[in-house]
């Protein structure tokens, strides 16, 4: 039995997903045509209590057309230091729009309102580069899937609009913070300007991520994606998919975060592993204490019993728990630790 466990993006569409897909309403997208694109669209918007959606191929295409319409070139964000924009969108922020981040060295990627006050260039001091967006992940990938504090998220808030900032959540795994912390999306589309969220991480798709936000940004955005090389055409089998994942594939998240934390207790026990980050939704990072266990060892052992997890650098190994993460499959592989 294979057990892959580098990442919730490694699931495949289930029978009542590919159903969904073979029978969608399509169109050209190009045109605004695909009447199921239109559907995600509508329904993903008014999930958020914003005016208007687009989906995108990607979660990093929409995160870096949020971060083209709020900014000028020559501009800069701030961010945590593990941001997803800054770490993991190949320098997009620079190739694209043409803007530096300044990074805040947050707690498990997330970060104070002081923090950000006192990351924000003084606009007259013409010295530096001018600070016009705030960019937040919920939840903190690098940060093992770490929660905001919603408290935390409305006080950044009133830092935003003192200071004249756009405010933007990369919210590729929102779905496990709404699902762990029994929140409602619509109340982060309040706060926030513009959110991107991914349909094929824990949701399933094959594809997909949508950006919301007010008419206005979202007209923009759509100027924005087609200089990206974004726009599609039939994209309502991708679109339908999204839409039976929204349906279907959100509360069970929960499961998720359960067997994450089973793993994690399983974890703690081990002589040979030093820290387990704490775990609230589906990502467990952890670190071996490397006088026991090398983590080359601990990932060719695991290899050798079919089982695959990543390193995250600096010793750190991640695992994170998906839709194909069966309980048979979770079963074998607490087993697999126990023995190993
Ligand atoms: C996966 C991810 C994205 C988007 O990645 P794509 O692979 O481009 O869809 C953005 N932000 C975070 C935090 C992510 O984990």
């Amino acid at each position: 039995m294979e057990i892959n466990l580098i990442s919730d993006t490694v699931t495949k569409p289930t029978p009542g997903m590919l159903d969904a897909m073979m029978s969608a309403k399509v169109g050209d997208d190009v045109f605004k045509n695909d009447p199921s694109v239109n559907a995600l669209e509508d329904k993903v918007a008014k999930m958020f209590n914003k005016e208007a959606a687009l989906f995108f191929p990607s979660g990093t295409m929409t995160n870096q057309t949020a971060i083209k319409l709020h900014t000028n070139p020559g501009d800069q964000l701030i961010c945590d230091k593990y941001a997803h924009v800054y770490n993991y969108e190949g320098g997009g922020v620079s190739f694209n729009s043409g803007v530096s981040c300044k990074l805040v060295d947050g707690y498990r990627g997330m970060m104070t309102a002081e923090q950000v006050v006192s990351a924000i260039n003084p606009p007259d001091f013409y010295h530096s580069p001018l600070t016009t967006l705030v960019c937040i992940e919920n939840t903190a990938n690098k940060g093992g899937g770490a929660c905001w504090d919603f408290a935390q998220l409305k006080r950044i808030k009133s830092v935003c609009n003192e200071h004249n900032l756009g405010y933007h959540l990369d919210g590729a795994r929102l779905w496990n913070a709404l699902v762990a912390k029994n929140e409602e999306a619509a109340n982060y589309g309040n706060l926030f300007d513009t959110i991107s969220v991914c349909l094929s991480k824990g949701l399933g798709c094959p594809v997909g991520s949508v950006l919301v936000g007010n008419d206005a940004d979202i007209q923009r955005a759509m100027r924005i994606r087609k200089v990206f090389g974004g726009g599609m055409r039939q994209a309502g089998f991708l679109a339908a998919a999204a839409i039976y994942a929204l349906d279907h594939q959100v509360a069970r998240l929960a499961e998720d975060h359960q067997r994450a934390k089973e793993i994690g207790a399983v974890l703690e026990r081990l002589a040979y592993i030093k820290t387990v980050e704490p775990i609230e939704t589906n990502i467990i990072i952890f670190e071996l204490d490397e006088n026991q266990m090398g983590a080359e060892e601990f990932l060719r052992r695991l290899k050798e019993n079919q089982v695959e997890i990543i390193g995250m650098g600096q010793g750190k190994l991640r695992i994170v728990t998906h839709l194909d993460y069966t309980d048979q499959k979770h079963e074998r592989f607490l087993t697999i630790l126990n023995e190993l």
